[in-house]
C-alpha cells in the first residue's frame, strides 16, 4: 500500500483528535502506529487509551504544560530528541503509519527549522502514511502534501474562556 502525507492544521478544534481517530482506524486494520508528541508531556487522557492498543506506540517529547509561547531550554532539547526520533522511526520503516502531533507547533516555536520538517518528506519511505499536525503549518509543506485539512474555528468555547478539560480536550 502506498503511503501519503497529510496535515491537519488550522485554528479550530479536531486536528489532534483527527489523528488520534486515525490511528484507531489503523490499529483496527492491524497496522503498526507510531505517535510521536511534540510539546506536550504528562497524562494527557488519550495517552491513557491508546495504551490499550498493542499496535499502537505512543512518545512524548515536551517538557510540560501544552504552550505556544517562548520554549524553555528544556522544550528545545526534549523536541530536538523528538525530531531525532522521528527521523530514525521514518528511516527505520517498521510503522505503517507515523503521526508527528504538534510538529507544526514545534516548527512554528522555532524548535526545529522549515529544513528539517521538509526533510522528514524526503526520508519518509514510500509505505508509510506520514501525517503532521497543529496549526501553523507553513506553505512549503502544504504545497508538498497529499493532503491537507483546515480546521476552521467557526466558534470556540476558549473564546468565552472554557480551558482544557480531561476527557475533551486533555
Ligand atoms: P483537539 O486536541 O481537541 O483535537 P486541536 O488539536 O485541534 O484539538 P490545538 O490547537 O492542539 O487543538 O489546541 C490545544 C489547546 O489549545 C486546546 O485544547 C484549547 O485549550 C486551546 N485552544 C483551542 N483553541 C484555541 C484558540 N483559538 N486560541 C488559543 N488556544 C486555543
Ligand atoms: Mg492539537
Amino acid at each position: 500500500m502506498n503511503g501519503y502525507v497529510q496535515v491537519y492544521t488550522g485554528n479550530g478544534k479536531g486536528k489532534t483528535t483527527a489523528s488520534l481517530g486515525l490511528a484507531v482506524r489503523a490499529a483496527g486494520a492491524g497496522l503498526k502506529v507510531c505517535i510521536v508528541q511534540f510539546m506536550k508531556q504528562g497524562d494527557y487522557s488519550e495517552i491513557k487509551s491508546l495504551l490499550r492498543f498493542p499496535n499502537i506506540t505512543v512518545e512524548q517529547y515536551g517538557a510540560g504544560k501544552f504552550v505556544r509561547g517562548n520554549p524553555s531550554q528544556e522544550e528545545r532539547a526534549s523536541c530536538a530528541r523528538g525530531y531525532e526520533r522521528l527521523c530514525q522511526v521514518l528511516r527505520d520503516g517498521n510503522h505503517d503509519l507515523v503521526i508527528a502531533e504538534e510538529g507544526n507547533v514545534a516548527y512554528m516555536c522555532g524548535l526545529f527549522s522549515e529544513d528539517q520538517l521538509l526533510f522528514l518528506l524526503d526520508i519518509k519511505p514510500d509505505h508509510v502514511e506520514l501525517v503532521l499536525t497543529g496549526r501553523g503549518a507553513p506553505q512549503s509543506l502544504i504545497d508538498r502534501a497529499d493532503l491537507v485539512t483546515e480546521m476552521k474555528e467557526v466558534k470556540h468555547y476558549y473564546k468565552k474562556g472554557v480551558k482544557a478539560r480531561v476527557g475533551i480536550e486533555k
